[in-house]
């Protein structure tokens, strides 16, 4: 920041400084071998060396094809700043601007908001200013790099003491002083905490951190800090009522003031020169000292400086017995004290603003972050409206599955009575009254298309003997051996049913009484010829079958049984074990 821009600051503006003035290594300049090094050489040199600065800001121009992207924007950084210094606050306003937007790289962010914001208040744009206070102070954590966070801590310490905001400005002193990154010192950090403090009562001349600041500046090589410590103990000792203490001080300070070359310290060693001797009575001195406080002002400059300058003279004058030039002086000092504190009100309204702002963001922040968690709400309560909606379809399907699995099983059982209804227990073929049901059914089918179909009837010989010999269980497995035998020698659409004990009837649809007899006969044999082993030894046992043919007996079937009985009854007169037919001629009996 240029000397020129620097006086705007009130009084013994630290803040300045520490934007002025960085302490750092400078090494020599050189040809650009790592060009990250560089950028920060240049940077380091810019406020100790500012001509090497410019030379150095040249030559890396040069190689700008060489830099990396962030290099870039460091470079654009340093552009900014020489451009500020130049005194085109716009333009460089604008490219810092273009950095913070556009760079990406944190600590650039952070250093060229530090410096716009500087820039701002210089400019007299408080609002702007303090509105980007704000947002340096929420971005500090994500700000990395130690040199950068201290720059930024520094020039919001420095802002709030100009808001009047001392407790604020003392507490990022404070943080300054917590995190001294390499090549700083404390010197910066106290300085800024004194500059601070002085603008409340608790300063006095002889305050231990006052001291301590000046040692710890002295200690760091900051002849430029010391001064400023300096004159505010010469300020303090004024305000106590100590010009001779004052005057010692300013006359002790003059000749580092003079070396050091610095616009505000010189002038404000004036305006306190010009306090002291008007005093101590001194009113030559005292009138010197305070024109070659106003030589050094800007012309329309409204500042503690001038005002504090036109007090003295106006005093002067008036002691002198000029009541015409104390009268001009008076109205000089007027103006300036109105416009000084209506510049220290809008400074103060600025920042009532700026925090107004934020506090209405923040509230509705609140309020939205209030209106979101209703609706979260809302959403949790439908996503479990439909949950429970799921939960309430799975349970439905569950029930309508385990209805179907029932009904299923209540088919299946119902389907297994409906069969063990139509099967005899015994043998498994058809019991006697769903034989007859089916045997008419197939002989109404067989007189509908004129067919010939058999009626066959069986009956065991002596069955009751070989139950009385072998017992009933043997009787059984004679009945049901009976039944295998007999399924071997039938096709598939003929009918078998046992008819009662040890009797069996047999429908064969499509057969002629000739095939009829021919597969009774093929089944009397087989069981004539298979004996089943009962009680240890072989049992023989013997059938006697009548057959009765829909040829002779017409299809009903009580007319069947009757001539197939008839014919089994024949059968078992003439002899047992053997076929008879109906009609038969005797020389057809088969046995
Ligand atoms: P025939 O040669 O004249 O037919 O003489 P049979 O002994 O075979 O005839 P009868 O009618 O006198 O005897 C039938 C016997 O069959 C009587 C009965 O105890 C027996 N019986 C009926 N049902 C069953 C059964 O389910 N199991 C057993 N083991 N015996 C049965
Ligand atoms: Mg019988
Ligand atoms: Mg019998």
């Amino acid at each position: 920041m240029s000397l020129r821009r620097c006086k705007a600051w009130p009084r013994l503006a630290l803040a300045s400084l520490a934007f002025c003035v960085l302490p750092g290594v400078i090494h020599a300049a050189g040809t650009v071998t790592d060009p990250g090094k560089f950028l920060e050489q240049t940077e380091r040199v810019r406020t100790i060396d500012h001509p090497r600065f410019v030379a150095m800001l040249a030559q890396i121009h040069e190689e700008a094809s060489q830099l990396t992207p962030v290099q870039k924007w460091y470079l654009r950084y340093l552009d900014g700043w020489q451009t500020a210094f130049e005194g085109d606050a716009t333009k460089a306003n604008m490219m810092l601007q273009d950095v913070i937007d556009h760079s990406g790289d944190a600590t650039l962010k952070a250093k060229s908001m530090a410096l716009l914001m500087h820039n701002l208040g210089l400019s007299n744009h408080y609002e702007e200013a303090f509105t980007l206070a704000n947002q340096l102070a929420s971005d500090l954590p994500t700000v990395k790099d130690k040199l950068a966070r201290f720059i930024v801590l520094s020039n919001l310490s420095q802002l709030m003491v100009y808001a009047g905001q001392t407790d604020l400005a003392i507490k990022y002193a404070r943080m300054m002083e917590d995190s001294v990154p390499p090549g700083e010192s404390l010197c910066n950090p106290l300085s800024m905490e004194v500059s601070a403090l002085n603008k409340t009562d608790r300063l006095t001349s002889s305050s231990p951190k006052l001291q301590e600041a000046i040692d710890a500046c002295s200690a760091a090589g900051q002849p430029v800090f010391v001064n400023t410590m300096m004159l505010i103990k010469s300020d303090l000792y004024l305000t106590e009522d100590r010009p001779e203490k004052a005057l010692a001080l300013l006359n002790h300070l003059a000749p580092s003031v003079a070396a050091n070359r610095y616009y505000s310290h010189m002038r404000a060693v004036q305006v306190q020169l010009a306090q002291a001797y008007e005093k101590l009575g001194d009113e030559a001195n005292a009138r010197k000292a305070a024109l070659a406080a106003l030589a050094m002002s800007g012309q329309d400059e409204v500042s503690e400086w001038v005002r504090t300058a036109y007090e003295v003279l106006y005093k002067v004058e008036k002691r002198r017995g000029n009541p015409a030039a104390s009268l001009a002086y008076y109205e000089n000092f007027v103006a300036q004290d109105k416009g000084y504190i209506d510049d220290i009100s809008a400074r103060s309204l600025a920042y009532a603003t700026v925090q107004q702002h934020l506090l209405a963001q923040r509230l509705e922040a609140e309020g939205l972050s209030k209106q979101n968690n209703i609706l979260r709400l809302q959403q949790a309560l439908d996503t479990k409206a439909v949950e429970t909606s799921r939960l309430y379809i799975a349970l439905l399907l569950v029930l309508v599955i385990s209805i179907a699995a029932w009904l299923l099983r209540i088919k299946r059982s119902q389907l297994r009575f409906k069969m063990l209804s139509f099967r005899d227990s015994l043998t498994g073929i058809f019991n006697h009254q769903h034989f007859v049901s089916e045997a008419e059914r197939v002989l109404r089918a067989t007189e509908r298309k004129s067919g010939a179909a058999c009626l066959i009837s069986i009956d065991l010989d002596h069955f009751k003997l070989i139950n009385d010999t072998h017992g009933h269980a043997v009787g059984d497995i004679v009945l049901k051996h009976t039944v295998t035998l007999c399924q071997r020698q039938l096709r598939p659409t003929d009918l078998f049913g046992r008819l009662g004990g040890e009797e069996f009837g047999i429908l064969l649809p499509d057969c002629t009484r000739e095939q009829g007899v021919a597969i009774a006969d093929r089944i009397r044999t087989a069981i004539e010829a298979t004996p089943v082993e009962g009680d240890g030894r072989l049992v023989t046992f013997s059938a006697s079958i009548g057959l009765a043919s829909t040829d002779s007996s017409g299809y009903e079937l009580q007319l069947l049984r009757r001539e197939a009985d008839a014919a089994l009854y024949r059968a078992k007169r003439t002899g047992r074990n053997r076929v008879i037919a109906d009609n038969q001629l005797p020389g057809m009996i088969r046995a």
